[in-house]
């Protein structure tokens, strides 16, 4: 194993989270797949790495409760409660915007659900392609709102003033001129309960 990703996964123990090592995103999945119970409920949040490990829809087809809010064809009320229930779940599976190499964690939002989700749900599992890696917390911060929101909101064709050049511009940010994306900034330092947090890192690019 990379000393990097070593260093990596002590920092993280440090901090009293689990820190997990997969080489390929299949490895990750069925990892996850283990960790989650059948009987267990599990929150989601939007994020294109779970998108690439599949594991939503293998945890739907195997009979987990899944609170899907990205479910077809489904009401705005019933989006909105699938993610405050999703909140609350069993497990909450999330990709973060940048991990540390000292282990911080960091999740941006626009709703909360999924700031929510991971700080409030009984277990959570992160999972980090090696590209989110920044050397430290100011590259993960920056990183974040420099980089992955731009992206999203182009993918998401939200209207930011970095939806045209990616280029954040925070201070015009607001409503109702603009629909803000990164409304909510969440970095996790360290965790109580040393069984809550599980953090797989996975050594190829995964998301952005
Ligand atoms: S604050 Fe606005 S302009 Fe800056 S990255 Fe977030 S959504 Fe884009």
């Amino acid at each position: 194993m990379d000393p990097k990703i070593e260093n990596l996964l002590k920092n993280l123990k440090k901090r009293n989270i689990a820190g997990f090592y997969c080489n390929r995103k299949e490895e990750a999945t069925g990892n996850i797949l283990k960790i989650i119970p059948l009987t267990a409920s599990v929150g989601i949040c939007g994020s294109q790495t779970l998108d690439q490990l599949n594991v939503v829809k293998l945890l739907e087809v195997r009979g987990s409760k899944v609170f899907n809010q990205y479910k077809p064809g489904i009401s705005r009320q019933e989006n909105l409660e699938l993610r405050m229930n999703g909140a609350q779940a069993d497990y909450y599976l999330a990709s973060a915007n940048a991990i540390s190499r000292n282990g911080e964690l960091v999740f941006f939002s626009a709703y909360g659900n999924r700031t929510s989700g991971i700080s409030c749900a009984k277990n959570l599992i992160v999972v980090c392609g090696i590209n989110k890696i920044t050397p430290n917390i100011e590259e993960a911060m920056k990183r974040a709102r420099g980089y992955v929101t731009p992206l999203n909101c182009k993918r998401l064709n939200w209207n930011t003033p970095c939806f045209k050049d990616g280029i954040c511009r925070e201070n015009i940010c607001f409503s109702p001129d603009y629909k803000r994306m990164c409304c909510q900034l969440l970095i996790i330092e360290s965790e109580v309960d040393p069984q809550r947090i599980k953090v797989i890192l996975v050594g190829e690019p995964l998301g952005f």
